[in-house]
């Protein structure tokens, strides 16, 4: 079982090796430019959860910033199984990121015939806490100040990462990021809010990260007949709303009960939300199963 809550043995291009020995060189063009992607993966009890999509999604950030995929989904699922194994199975997360190299220059263009970095690490998955399922958490609110293309899973995560401190400073699980008036998404999730009977959810497009929790959920809540919209949602609206849910891989489906300090709704996880948790759940039994 995987106890620790850090990763043993890494992976870099091709070797697994102690992760106090793995090493990229300081021209890779992640780290001078973030000039890469990268996806994390939950797998329970040993088992990836949803591997196919979250690889596709892999593989279209890969292509919107035209670096080639070093693997097919075959040899990344390999990968993830191999990554898993070495650092003891169990419930935890496979993350794997992949940069445009490291060129023997630091220069802006794309350089010619250099080959992709391929890291990968696998940490304990934090799952919620009994604690956050039965009261929920609370969330402060921000301008969201990042890029036009947060659909592309970059490592460029400046603004998100600001925005999570901003969070965790006022002992609060996310930042929810706002612009225009418009909510967006969290630093590191997805943003559902319950208006009366209806969920909504923000629409897919430059400005969110298309969340594989966020489809799995909305294609669960459609076919239990639950009334979703994928729509803009104002910021007032959120304010206002009867129940506020954030999705993501590690958070699966949290309830939001506190809003910049104020109470959210009856200031307690709601009906839907139980709703929604227990889909999400029979999602994964289903996918354990299979
Ligand atoms: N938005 C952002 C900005 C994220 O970092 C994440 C977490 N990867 C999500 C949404 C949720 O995506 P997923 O459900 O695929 O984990």
């Amino acid at each position: 079982m995987n106890t620790g809550v850090a990763t043993a043995i890494a992976y870099v291009n091709g070797a697994f090796m102690p992760v106090a020995e793995a090493r990229v060189p300081v021209l890779d063009r992640g780290f001078l430019f973030a000039d890469g992607v990268y996806e994390v993966i939950p797998a329970y009890g040993g088992k990836p959860f949803a591997i196919a999509e979250h690889l596709a999604r892999l593989a279209r950030s890969l292509k919107e910033l035209q670096i080639a995929n070093p693997h097919s989904e075959a040899e990344w699922t390999d990968l993830a199984l191999k990554l898993m194994e070495q650092n003891g199975g169990g419930d935890c997360m496979i993350y794997f990121q992949i940069t445009r190299g490291a060129p023997e220059k630091r220069s802006h263009g794309f350089p010619l015939n250099t080959k992709p970095t391929v890291v990968g690490l696998c940490n304990a998955l934090p799952m919620p806490s009994e604690v956050a399922l039965r009261d929920g958490v609370g969330c402060i609110t921000r301008p969201d100040i990042r890029w036009g293309r947060c659909d592309i899973k970059s490592v460029a995560l400046l603004a998100n990462i600001l925005a999570s401190q901003a969070a965790s400073e006022q002992a609060c699980n996310e930042a929810i990021l706002h612009r225009d008036g418009r909510v967006t998404e969290g630093a590191s999730s997805n943003v559902f809010a319950v208006l009366g009977k209806t969920v909504v959810t923000p629409p897919k497009g430059p400005e969110i990260l298309s969340g594989i929790t966020r489809d799995l959920l909305l294609a669960a809540l459609r076919a239990a007949k639950v009334t979703v919209q994928e729509r803009r949602l104002t910021l007032n609206e959120l304010r206002s709303a009867d129940e506020i849910w954030l999705t993501s891989s590690t958070r699966e489906v949290l309830p939001v009960t506190k809003l910049d300090g104020e109470g959210v709704g009856a200031r307690k996880p709601g009906a839907l939300w139980k709703k929604a948790y227990a889909l999400f759940q029979e999602r994964k039994a289903v996918s354990s199963r299979a």
